[in-house]
């Protein structure tokens, strides 16, 4: 058989039998994305509307926000953050955080398109808002990008800065000494543990342009915070950041 037909006839086989829901393990051929069925996807809780034009919490009241009405929470009125903007495209819950799981925790790096392309609706447009900025993921420590193999968060700031066009610097930012993972530290801990943690490498990339840093999660955003101290040293002309996915209750 030569090449093509073979590659015709995996296509086919993968068409009959497509891969289980990564979240529900159902073997539907309603799995759409690579990952989801239908199912699990109709539960994903995407950003919502009234949120804060800042740190983009989800914000406690019920009415709708006009267009070009913009409010801010008690937290970024108190305690200005050192970005600009936050955004997230959806809630770290049920499938989601099944999908998530699977991609950073099983190996699973084929996960980082579908996921991507779950946020691609909420996020691409703003990241196009600033078409000149450059994108820069989280950094992984190198013992840890030797073990697992790739850090998800450059990964999925690829495929999003791909689709809006965009450029990441995936060096600009690097870990200059090692971290316990910050799941299962409180709040007071996840702060300790990434202090100091980071450092520019390449100033270049930084200097007088429109950053958007990228972290997969957010959970407490002590990473965050941290990163964008450190990001803001080497004096960019705007920072904002972006976030896959976002904890409900932080
Ligand atoms: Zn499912
Ligand atoms: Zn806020």
């Amino acid at each position: 058989m030569n090449l093509s037909r073979l590659v015709r006839s995996a296509s086919s086989l993968a068409a009959l039998f497509p891969s289980p829901c990564v979240s529900c393990g159902g073997a539907r051929p309603g799995v759409t994305n690579g990952a989801l069925c239908r199912k699990c996807q109709s539960q994903i809780e995407f950003c919502p509307k009234n949120i804060c034009c800042v740190c983009g919490a989800p914000l406690e009241f019920d009415y709708e926000i006009e267009t070009g009405e913009t409010y801010k929470c008690g937290e970024c009125i108190a305690r200005p953050p050192r970005y600009e903007e936050l955004r997230f495209a959806m809630v770290y819950s049920g499938p989601v955080r099944e999908l998530f799981h699977a991609f950073k925790f099983q190996s699973q790096r084929r996960l980082a398109a579908p996921l991507a392309a779950l946020g691609q609706g909420a996020l691409a447009p703003w990241l196009r808002e600033w078409p000149d900025a450059v994108i820069i993921p989280t950094p992984l420590a190198m013992r840890k990008l030797y073990t697992r193999g790739y850090n998800p968060s450059y990964l999925l700031a690829k495929i999003l800065a791909d689709m809006a066009g965009l450029k990441v610097a995936e060096g600009a930012l690097r870990r200059i000494r090692p971290t316990t993972p910050q799941f299962g530290l409180n709040s007071a801990q996840r702060v300790k543990n990434v202090k100091g943690a980071f450092e520019v490498h390449s100033p270049k990339s930084i200097r007088g342009r429109r950053v958007i840093f990228f972290d997969d999660i957010l959970t407490t955003g002590a990473t965050i915070r941290e990163c964008c101290k450190t990001i803001k040293k080497a004096k960019p002309k705007a920072l904002r950041v972006a976030t896959l996915c976002r904890v409900a209750d932080v």
